[in-house]
């Protein structure tokens, strides 16, 4: 008769709520550290039409048949917020606002992957992220919804009930999990302001800023949903945020080349 093995773990017997055992640093493999990760805006972008959408697409489009690998993640806008209004004043908890607001995305997801059809433009859903190193080198141009599928397991945020993880959130997170050192953000500011330009005509630009003097600023507003900065803190693989103006030609053909144009929030340290 065999002997019986007993498989011995470290994590075995651990309650994963003590931090002498759960605290222990790891590295987690960079999946696919090369692909850049580029959220186009909900309401920076898709809401104003083809006169911002077409000339970005040219450029991602570029960039991609120069041989840029690229995931594109959409943004909702004003139609989410719509959605986050009437849930809202209809007393509905944040899980039911994050999951009425996750078709938003996906719509805008769909209308980008039909532009960029004929470039390899294929949808996918957050669950065909094993897929993405065949698609990349295929040649494809994958688009995904932003927004994380917490849905309704998304927890209130300190600002309120709007789910606080949306598709800047769920861009992060993307980069993240794949290994990618930057995340892109594309919307209609030239990046990070000292205050909302669009309310402030005084708000200075600030070019790059660490996410720890981010946070000790306390901005009354900031240009990507405030989790974002947090994850940054604890990211492993994003080191790097950058928020670039898609309204001005050549900003998103800058940053997909890796240049230092709009705004970058870095982790320090
Ligand atoms: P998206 O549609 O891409 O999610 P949002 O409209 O949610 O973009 O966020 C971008 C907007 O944030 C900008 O258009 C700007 O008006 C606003 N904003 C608020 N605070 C700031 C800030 N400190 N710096 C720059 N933009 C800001
Ligand atoms: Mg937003």
């Amino acid at each position: 008769m065999s002997e019986r093995r007993t498989l011995t773990s470290h994590l075995g017997d651990a309650p994963l709520t003590d931090t002498t055992t759960t605290g222990i640093d790891y590295r987690p493999v960079a999946v696919m550290p090369d692909v850049k990760v580029v959220k186009i805006g909900g309401q920076s972008v898709m809401d104003r039409g083809r006169e911002a959408v077409f000339p970005i697409l040219d450029e991602v489009v570029a960039a991609r048949e120069a041989g840029v690998p690229i995931l594109i993640c959409a943004g909702g806008g004003t139609r989410a917020r719509h959605i986050y209004a009437v849930a809202s004043e209809l007393e509905m908890p944040t899980g039911v606002l994050a999951a009425l607001g996750s078709y938003v995305p996906r719509q805008n997801a769909r209308m980008l992957q039909m532009l960029l059809a004929s470039h390899g433009g294929l949808y996918i859903d957050t669950d065909d992220f094993e897929k993405l190193p065949l698609y990349i080198q295929l040649g494809c141009l994958p688009i995904m919804t932003g927004m994380p599928p917490f849905g309704y397991w998304e927890k209130r945020g300190p600002e309120g009930r709007v789910p606080p993880n949306r598709t800047d959130a769920g861009a992060f997170l993307s980069a993240e999990f794949l290994g990618a050192p930057r995340v892109i953000y594309i919307k209609d500011e030239d990046g990070l302001f000292t205050d909302d330009p669009k309310k402030n005509p005084d708000a200075v630009h600030i070019p790059r800023i660490s996410a720890q003097e981010l946070i000790a600023r306390d901005l009354v507003d900031v240009v990507i949903e405030r989790v974002c900065i947090d994850y940054l803190l604890r990211a492993r693989a994003v080191r790097e945020i950058q928020v670039v103006n898609g309204l001005v030609p050549g900003q998103v053909r800058a940053a997909l080349a890796g240049e230092d144009v709009g705004s970058i929030i870095y982790h320090e340290g």
